[in-house]
């Protein structure tokens, strides 16, 4: 089928994870207007290739080398004409190329770097969930993004948030912005009675449906600060102007106060695909397919201080942001060690923060002028983190 010159090529990387699924819903209502040409995974083979089934792209890509033959053969199989690859400088290369112009990040962790690099660097329409890299590289992401034109547009619900209320005004108008953060599942729990929660219950979100790891990172309040750095980059605000509240309610999902006194707020049911929806549509407003918000029925909105003493990760964060440098490098690379630690059993949900403090700590912040001074903090991280791991502290 020869597409209309006008319509949108999208690459959905992370095509099977949470949100790579909600992006594709939404594509999938709009087939006049755009496509996914590319659907790109790590290493589930057989789930990509129920995509490509559905949505036919033009290209399949497979981050891990190993599930490539399988993939070629099963889209040959299915009688599909889309194209198989393996491995990551694939996965660059078609983000960079002709088969897109909008590039929905949503790879999770810092994996997801290199390619949201590549299509900052060629120009693209950017729908940026990938938070990790702003977090790990966010200079570099930024300034490769001006250099090139490359639109950004933040998928990240409360960041969204702060990029609708921003439409109309200039960044000098802005006093301060405010993420909303839900507080997660232990909300209102004090730090000793979290030792022995469970991966299971940290990963029961009471209000977002999402992946393992960001939902762990909810848990812990890490999620929250990360996105205060991600806001950082993002709309170039210090971390003194930029406030986080909780809101268990997660129908405020951030506001932006203004030199006058004045403050918009964005609100909207829990669902990704109104962010995913604000980024492939921008500048205009498109169907998404979540409903309304109907304020009666919800009843109330709260709001409370987050509490860092039982949820130190917040802290953490906007102490690595603060030293700047490879610190936040640092604090990202401990973190999904030590998440991935705990969604395994091998640490409690208190060995989190702990491992991520210790991190820091033992790896002081040093300028980081370039990508391979960011990488080998990410590596150094991780080894040491894993070495902690694996000689039984903190359990
Ligand atoms: P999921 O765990 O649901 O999905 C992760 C996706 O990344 C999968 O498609 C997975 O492929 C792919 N992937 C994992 N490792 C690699 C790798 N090494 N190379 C290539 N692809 C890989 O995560 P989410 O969708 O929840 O989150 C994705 C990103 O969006 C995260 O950065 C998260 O912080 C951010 N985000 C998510 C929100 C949400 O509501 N879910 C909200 C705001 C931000 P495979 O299935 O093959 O393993
Ligand atoms: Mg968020």
């Amino acid at each position: 089928m020869q597409a209309a010159a006008d319509m949108r090529q999208v690459a959905v990387l992370g095509a099977t994870g949470s949100i790579g699924t909600s992006a594709l819903d939404v594509i999938a209502r709009h087939p006049q207007r755009m496509r996914a040409s590319v659907l790109a995974a790590g290493s589930q083979v057989d789930a990509l290739l129920a995509l490509c089934i559905a949505h036919r792209p033009d290209h399949a890509v497979i981050s891990d080398p190993a599930g490539h033959a399988r993939l070629r053969d099963g889209l040959a199989a299915a009688g599909l004409h889309t194209e198989a690859h393996a491995g990551n400088e694939a996965l660059e290369a078609l983000v960079a190329g002709p088969a897109c112009d909008t590039v929905v990040a949503a790879i999770v962790g810092a994996a997801g770097l290199g390619s949201t690099l590549a299509a900052a660097r060629a120009g693209k329409r950017l729908l940026l969930a990938n938070k990790e890299s702003l977090v790990l590289a966010g200079e570099l992401v930024m300034a490769a993004a001006r250099a090139s034109g490359a639109d950004i547009v933040p998928i990240d619900s409360e960041h969204s948030a702060v990029f609708q209320c921003m439409r109309s005004c200039r960044a000098e108008e802005v006093r301060r912005i405010v993420l909303t953060a839900s507080g997660g599942p232990f909300r209102g729990r004090d730090r000793a009675s979290l030792a022995e929660v469970t991966p299971a219950q940290a990963v029961a979100h009471p209000k977002w449906s999402m992946g393992p790891k960001i939902s762990v990172d909810s848990a812990t309040l890490m999620n929250k600060g990360l996105e205060v750095i991600e806001a950082h980059h993002l709309f170039g605000l210090p971390a003194s102007r930029i406030g986080v509240l909780v809101h268990p309610q997660s129908l405020v999902h951030a506001l932006v106060e203004y030199v006058d006194g004045s403050t918009l707020a964005q609100l909207g049911l829990p669902d990704m695909r109104t962010a995913l929806a604000v980024g492939l549509g921008w500048p205009e407003r498109i169907e998404s397919g979540v409903g309304g918000l109907d304020l009666l029925t919800q009843g109330r909105l709260e709001f409370e201080a987050p509490d860092t003493d039982a949820f130190p990760c917040l802290r953490l964060a906007g102490e690595a942001m603060e030293a700047g440098g490879t610190a936040p490098a640092v604090l990202n690379a401990a973190n999904e060690e030590a998440v991935s630690a705990f969604l395994q059993g091998r640490i409690g949900f208190l060995g989190i923060p702990a491992l991520v403090e210790e991190a820091l700590a033992a790896l002081p912040a040093a300028p980081a002028g370039s990508l391979d001074a960011l990488l080998e903090a990410d590596a150094a991280a991780r080894r040491l983190t894993r070495q902690r791991i694996e000689s039984g502290a903190p359990a």
